[in-house]
């Protein structure tokens, strides 16, 4: 058929993983380039994948841990932004900055790269007392950092969607176990969710959030060689409660200040989830996340027509609550349907053609391995969850395998480049001093993933620096 090339992918994706995916996610439909550079227009295919983000993260933060949800102003003054030294030093170079004169004082505003500031200010109203606390608050919002760097959708725009939760509690403890708490969830969604296996640990004090005591991340390892993060959450101490004056009356009755943290992920998921899923035909989703997760192909003969499509119906009817398309137009072939679905990354698709009928049978086909299978047209209703279980786990599990398969140990500098020429995801023993991190990264490309939170032997020194290794740290270059 006429035109059918020019909708297929192009690229490959072994070939060229970058313009490959940049095709995926404009030829599927979740996304295209906004007129202003940086900026991108998340379509409906898109966005359902962030809605299905969000349904879960209610479930599984908001419900179990007691968050609520809130909205704070998109733009923040300059003099909040400024109160915490490392935050505004951190920060500074990818603000974008309002000269309006809207404040009383003429003050700048910024446009939020992230609410800390804006929301203390509230806080710090709104605590009194330790029956206050814990208060736990979640938004859902857009967010702007001014990149420098090349747009690669989702992945690295100078707009994002995202969630960020702000946690105030009594003592350090409770503030620290839940920081870890949020980021094992974190790794839930991920896992459970996306079928993006992930690295779970702690950053560096280079690569921590700045003006946070440390800060937790999940990691996902890209085919390409680099590092994702996915998600991350900072244990704040009383860094920002202090500069914020929030503070309360303690059960001893004393002046106390409290304990911060925060944690966030945002639609750069959408960009783990195309690039570790997908293929050359296009589109590969988990069906947890898919909006239609089957579509059904009458296949359309002279003299049949009634009798398909009457059965066809009745398939879709029962099989409602996948939410499948039923294709059943006229204009193109049953050939050029199976690619287009393909391309969008519908996880099952049901044939239906009159042989079939005869037989009471229908041809399912996945769309990851685009394997082909039979079912009886009465036991759709139990082989259709079946087979979709089976996409979700066997999605995950492949990507495990592949991250897996790239981490290496190294114990030399010479091992290390090695690893960084055959993209590898290294860990080493190494010494964690921030110059020799900086040196690691001038030298070879590669940052600094996180320290995970098994158990570790460490032993001999830094290959980079000879001083003592004090742990064990994954590295690799990143996006
Ligand atoms: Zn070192």
């Amino acid at each position: 058929m006429e035109g059918k090339k020019s909708i297929g992918i192009q690229s490959k994706k072994e070939e060229d993983l970058s313009k490959w995916y940049e095709e995926v996610c404009l030829k599927s439909e979740l996304v295209e380039f906004a007129k202003v550079k940086g900026f991108m227009v998340i379509r409906p295919r898109g966005y359902s994948i962030w809605e299905k983000i969000k349904e879960n993260f209610e479930k599984i933060i908001n419900k179990p841990l007691g968050v609520k949800n809130a909205y704070f102003p998109i733009l923040i003054p300059e003099s909040f932004f400024k109160k915490e030294s490392e935050h505004a030093e951190g920060f500074t170079p990818e603000v974008a900055w309002i000269d309006k004169e809207l404040t009383k004082d003429s003050e700048r505003l910024a446009i939020r790269p992230t609410s800390e500031t804006i929301m203390y200010n509230s806080y710090s109203r709104w605590i009194r007392s330790y029956k206050d606390l814990p208060l736990k608050i979640n938004q859902w919002c857009n967010i702007v950092r001014w990149e420098t760097k090349a747009t690669r959708l989702f992945l690295r725009t100078r707009e994002f969607l995202w969630q960020e939760g702000h946690n105030v509690y009594e003592t350090d403890e409770e503030c620290e176990k839940e920081t870890i708490e949020i980021i094992k969830r974190y790794k839930k969604i991920s896992e459970d969710l996306l079928g993006i296996p992930v690295l779970v640990g702690k950053k560096s004090e280079k690569e921590k959030f700045a003006g946070a005591k440390h800060t937790y991340t999940i990691e996902a390892f890209m085919p390409d060689g680099k590092a994702l993060q996915c998600g991350t959450s900072h244990n704040l101490g009383q860094g920002f409660a202090k500069v914020f004056g929030i503070s309360f009356l303690g059960r001893d009755e004393k002046k106390h200040f409290p304990f911060q943290n925060s944690w966030g992920l945002s639609t750069r998921l959408i960009g783990g989830v195309v690039m570790t899923h997908s293929d050359n035909s296009g589109l590969v989703l988990p069906p947890k996340v898919a909006e239609n997760q089957l579509v059904i192909i009458p296949l359309i003969f002279k003299g049949k027509e009634k009798e398909v499509l009457k059965k066809s119906e009745e398939v879709f009817k029962s099989l409602k609550k996948f939410n499948p398309i039923m294709d059943n137009s006229e204009d193109y072939s049953p050939g050029y349907k199976f690619s287009e679905y393909e391309l969008k990354g519908i996880p099952l698709r049901i044939e239906i053609g009159p042989r079939d009928l005869e037989k009471g049978v229908v041809t399912l086909v996945r769309r990851d391995t685009k394997e082909k299978s039979e079912s009886k047209i009465k036991d759709l209703q139990k082989e259709v969850p079946k087979i979709l279980e089976r996409i979700q786990k066997d999605l995950f599990l492949k990507a495990k395998k592949r991250m897996e398969d790239s981490i290496i140990k190294v114990k030399t500098k010479e091992e290390f480049e090695e690893g960084m020429k055959n993209k590898k995801l290294i860990k080493m023993d190494w010494c964690g001093k921030t110059v020799c991190e900086e040196k690691i990264k001038d030298e070879t490309g590669a940052t600094t993933r996180c320290v995970t939170f098994e158990k570790k032997k460490i032993s001999g020194n830094c290959p980079f620096c000879s001083e003592k290794a004090i742990e064990e740290m994954y590295f690799s270059r990143s996006y």
